[in-house]
């Protein structure tokens, strides 16, 4: 092997395994995974490798040029001592349950140990598994560079995620109905490979509730508190219900951060919940432009908007019932589990509140700023307005010249012009009211401004640039995805060299 990680698995060693060896579509019974190898592409050829991933896993730039780098991450050779599996899983889908489910389209090849940091790693897009369903184990160059992009971009916004270390093209044509209307049409095939703690989602723990299976259960609950929250001491029922209260906390830190900075996940399924709080499997994703609370990127969603951005907060905790529901054999205590849903669902208000304050720069905590910020979105609403430069420009507010607020905001608002009459008033109220409350903090107007650059992102990968990104990249021309990995390496900074993203 040209370059060398330092593996040491844990999840395929100490989990029980799928007894049946054949790569065929099926239930999988008391098992937590099932070995499959990658497919062979025929022309793989590396798009972009992240190297800050490369650094995490103990690798350089200069193994990322190897053949067996491009081999190992495409899929098409193993890593010695390694058995690739897929994980099985189910999961609630849209409210309802919808049995297994599983990695039908993502295999994990080995987990690496570096710098006392265990990672996972995946490739999404490598070829069909147990799991694949009716559906070819595929991905497809657009989807990837989505993930591609997005997951780095949230990390350095310093919100939870899985990770990613390379995009690739696999060489092979992929058959896709784009347009859901049967009508196929062939893309470019592509292979992210990602990388995470752990892959395990709320899902991995339903499967077996659903079936009744408690022993299998317990063993991987107990091996996730071993592994992932170690912490919390050795497995009891204390223990069960401690894991929980923090699964809770991670699943609210995370959501709240997605609501910092708009971005709508758009299919919270609780197969798409990580056991650790991370930001996983990006599909349909979106980012708020115009602020507005119903809207959803998931055009599958749009009658009954489950998954819109102003419900992900409720819908973490629709989730974590069923998770908790999920770990009740092992607990058998309704009343435990139900108080930390309880204290989620006040929690979640209080960790909202702070958040949206901290956005005005607020950081003193009063008890009329809920009622303050509770108009402010009202007013957002109506105004179509941006939110990323919203916020952003709030920063630029100077106290001697605050009777001047519209200029400072009005690249913000869609139609500057349309801010008139009874709104204008409505607007210069409020920003009154702001003023006010902003005084009682004891920041100066410039160290504020510092402290809001830290919540209020200026680049936010928005639609429109991932799609820029994605066009160029069917050409051929990965010049635009490069640039955009790089702002967004940078999310608060001013970059004047950038500004053409900041619009
Ligand atoms: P997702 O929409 O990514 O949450 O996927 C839901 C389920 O469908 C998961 O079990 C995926 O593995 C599976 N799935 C999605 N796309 C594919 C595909 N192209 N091939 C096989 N399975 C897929
Ligand atoms: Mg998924």
């Amino acid at each position: 092997m040209d370059f060398k990680l330092n593996i040491k698995d844990h999840f395929n060693i100490e989990l029980p395994e799928d007894s049946i060896k054949e790569n065929t579509r099926r239930q999988v019974k008391e098992a937590c995974f099932s070995y499959a190898i990658p497919k062979k592409t025929s022309k793989p050829a590396l798009i972009h490798v992240s190297l800050e991933m490369l650094t995490e896993l103990g690798l350089t730039e200069e193994d990322a040029k190897t053949h067996d780098f491009l081999n190992v991450f495409t899929g098409n050779k193993v890593l010695e001592g390694t058995k690739p599996y897929a994980m099985c899983y189910g999961g609630h889908q849209f409210g309802n349950w919808a049995g297994q489910l599983g990695d039908g389209r993502a295999i994990n090849l080995a987990e690496v140990t570096h710098n006392n940091k265990n990672w996972a790693i995946q490739l999404k897009g490598a070829g069909e598994t147990p799991y694949s369903r009716t559906a070819d184990g595929l991905a497809v160059l657009r989807s990837s560079i989505r993930e591609y992009l997005c997951s780095e971009a949230m990390h350095y916004l310093g919100v939870p995620t899985t990770r990613a270390l390379s995009l690739a093209l696999s060489g092979d044509q992929v058959l896709r109905d784009v347009l859901y209307n049967g009508n196929h049409a062939y893309d470019k095939g592509a292979i992210v490979s990602r990388v995470a703690p752990s892959f395990l989602r709320f899902g991995s723990y339903e499967i077996f509730a659903s079936r009744g299976d408690k022993k299998t259960l317990k063993t991987l609950v107990d091996y996730t508190i071993k592994n992932h929250y170690a912490h919390l001491g050795n497995p009891s029922k204390e223990v069960y219900i401690a894991f929980l209260k923090e699964v809770a906390k991670r699943g609210m830190d995370m959501v709240i951060h997605w609501q910092r900075v708009g971005f709508v996940h758009g299919v919270m399924n609780t197969d798409n919940m990580s056991i650790l709080g991370l930001t996983i499997d990006y599909g349909p994703y979106g980012w708020l432009e115009g602020y507005d609370h119903g809207w959803t990127p998931n055009t599958t969603d749009r009658t009954h908007k489950r998954y819109r951005y102003g419900t992900q907060p409720q819908i973490v905790l629709w989730n974590l019932l069923q998770l908790a529901n999920a770990l009740y054999p092992l607990v058998e205590d309704a009343t435990a589990l139900e108080a930390i849903l309880m204290e989620y669902r006040e929690e979640v208000q209080v960790a909202y509140l702070k958040m949206m304050s901290n956005k005005l720069g607020l950081f003193e905590e009063l008890k009329d700023d809920a009622v303050l910020v509770e108009d402010l979105e009202k007013l957002l609403q109506r105004s179509e307005t941006d939110m990323t430069l919203f916020f952003r420009n709030l920063a630029d507010l100077k106290m001697e010249t605050w009777a001047d607020w519209f200029s400072v905001i009005k690249d913000a608002f869609y139609s500057p012009e349309e801010i008139a009459g009874d709104l204008k008033e409505d607007w210069t109220k409020w920003f009154q009211r702001y003023g006010e409350r902003l005084a009682v903090e004891t920041l100066s107007d410039k160290a504020r401004k510092v402290e809001m650059k830290k919540v209020n992102p200026k680049y936010v990968l928005r639609n429109y640039m991932a799609q820029l990104a994605i066009d160029a990249a069917d050409n051929g021309d990965y010049s635009i995805l490069g640039e955009l990995f790089e702002l967004l390496k940078q999310p608060y900074a001013e970059q004047p060299d950038a500004e053409k993203w900041f619009a």
